[in-house]
């Protein structure tokens, strides 16, 4: 069995998380393979490194004294150093860190030092060897990252050493220049790792334990989701839930390697775990509920639509030519909708329509706005009639007048469009139907 551990920055935001982090290590044989992210996080009003060090880096621009910032690193690393009684000199690299700041550094390679530093400490606190994630993980030039070079690199390491501790976050270009994901990216390193080592887990531990049904400021004490697929996850997160970078998902799927989602502040909890496919029908009916408010739709009416060719695709045109992403497209006989950001065509919802109007000779166009959109997401809903049967029947019990539906194909996930002010109401309303 091997797994590959990867810590959020909560999870690395003092000594005393280092001390919880150590003892998860050395409680399973199979944690060889350690991920850190940057220190993050101690308790809601402190920072994250990686935020001093982008705004360092927004200083450094203006050339506004950035050295406050800094020195708020130093004492960060400096006393989880100190706490754990360590020997790494950390205080040259910070010295020497700080005597590179210039205004033309690169923002990659000054930004990759919280996780850089993190697992430097992190690394000689366990025991285990660190490696440099830049020697590593390899990107194309093109951005996206070289899984082939990746793994000869991996290979060689691997040739040495039975376990070690790298830096998420980060790697190189082929040139050996630093280069960063995008934020949140040290579970993409940690994903990656685990593909190319053929992990049998990976664990991610973060500051909750697991996923939960609902979001909790919404429904009181939502249950955990104890197994989730990864399509459904993509359901989900799309709609709102954030648990997991969502680039963190192929990696492992390609190869159905799990993740388990696990708490460094409560392990005794347990966690969710997720699977490409779930042999163990749950309890539960559905997996989840999640949701984001202000959608757009632009109703489009015109007689005799169904027997017109091509009206649709002239629509979806015009919003191709604005940039604007479609969310759902919903459909009559006589009308369709297209469900779009509201955000995204604040400034330009009338040309837009006006352009749609003339290109499809609509008899009629409406703009609703202040739409929220819940999916209600579960594979045990596949293929099982009555589901969206109850659950309009039960919104509609509750006098919640459902403006659009839109369901996949695959019937995992049903969409309804309210009204923003019934947005809470909504997902209380599916949860206490549907969640036994
Ligand atoms: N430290 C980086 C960030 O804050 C990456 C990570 O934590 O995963 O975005």
């Amino acid at each position: 069995m091997m797994k590959i551990t990867k810590f959020g920055g909560s999870s690395v935001a003092n000594a005393q998380q280092f001390r919880k982090v150590k003892h998860i290590i050395e409680s399973d044989p199979a944690r060889r393979f350690v991920v850190v992210s940057a220190s993050g996080r101690e308790h809601k009003k402190d920072n994250k490194v990686t935020d001093l060090l982008y705004l360092i880096e927004a200083h450094l621009k203006y050339s506004v004294d950035h050295l406050s910032l800094f020195h708020l690193i130093e004492e960060r690393f400096i006393s989880i150093k100190n706490d754990l009684g360590l020997s790494y000199p950390i205080e040259e690299d910070l010295a020497k860190l700080k005597g590179q700041l210039n205004k033309t550094m690169s923002t990659d390679y000054l930004v990759s030092r919280g996780e850089y530093l993190t697992a430097k400490l992190m690394a000689e606190y366990l025991g285990f060897p660190f490696v440099d994630a830049k020697d590593i993980i390899t990107f194309r030039y093109d951005g996206k990252i070289d899984f082939d070079a990746t793994k000869y690199r991996m290979d060689n390491t691997m040739k040495k050493l039975d376990r070690f501790v790298i830096p998420g976050f980060y790697g190189a270009l082929p040139d050996g220049t630093v280069r960063t994901m995008s934020r949140g990216g040290s579970d993409i390193t940690g994903s990656i790792l685990a593909d190319i080592l053929n992990a049998d887990m990976y664990e991610n531990w973060t500051d909750v334990s697991g996923i939960l049904m609902a979001d909790p400021r919404i429904v009181h004490h939502p249950k955990r989701i104890n197994t989730i697929t990864y399509s459904e996850l993509r359901e989900l997160s799309y709609m709102g839930a954030s648990v997991l970078h969502e680039e963190a998902i192929f990696p492992v799927k390609e190869k159905n390697i799990p993740i388990n989602i696990l708490n460094t502040n409560h392990p005794e909890e347990g966690g969710t775990i997720i699977v490409e496919k779930d042999d163990h029908p749950s309890e539960q009916m559905i997996t989840g509920i999640a949701g984001k408010k202000n959608f757009t739709v632009i109703a489009i009416y015109k007689n005799h639509m169904s027997d017109e060719v091509g009206i649709i695709r002239r629509a979806l045109e015009i919003c191709e030519n604005y940039r604007i992403s479609i969310e759902h497209i919903p459909s009559g006989i006589d009308s369709f909708s297209i469900v779009v950001n509201s955000e995204d065509v604040k400034d330009i919802i009338y040309d837009m329509v006006g352009d749609m109007k003339k290109a499809c000779n609509a008899d009629e166009i409406k703009i609703i706005d202040n739409i929220s959109l819940i999916a209600t997401v579960g594979r045990q809903m596949m293929y099982r009639p009555g589901i969206s049967g109850k659950l309009f029947a039960v919104l509609g019990k509750n006098n919640i007048n459902i403006r659009m539906i839109a369901q996949g194909t695959d019937e995992m996930n049903i969409i309804v469009g309210v009204e923003n002010k019934d947005y809470e109401k909504t997902v209380e309303t599916i949860y206490n139907n549907f969640v036994v």
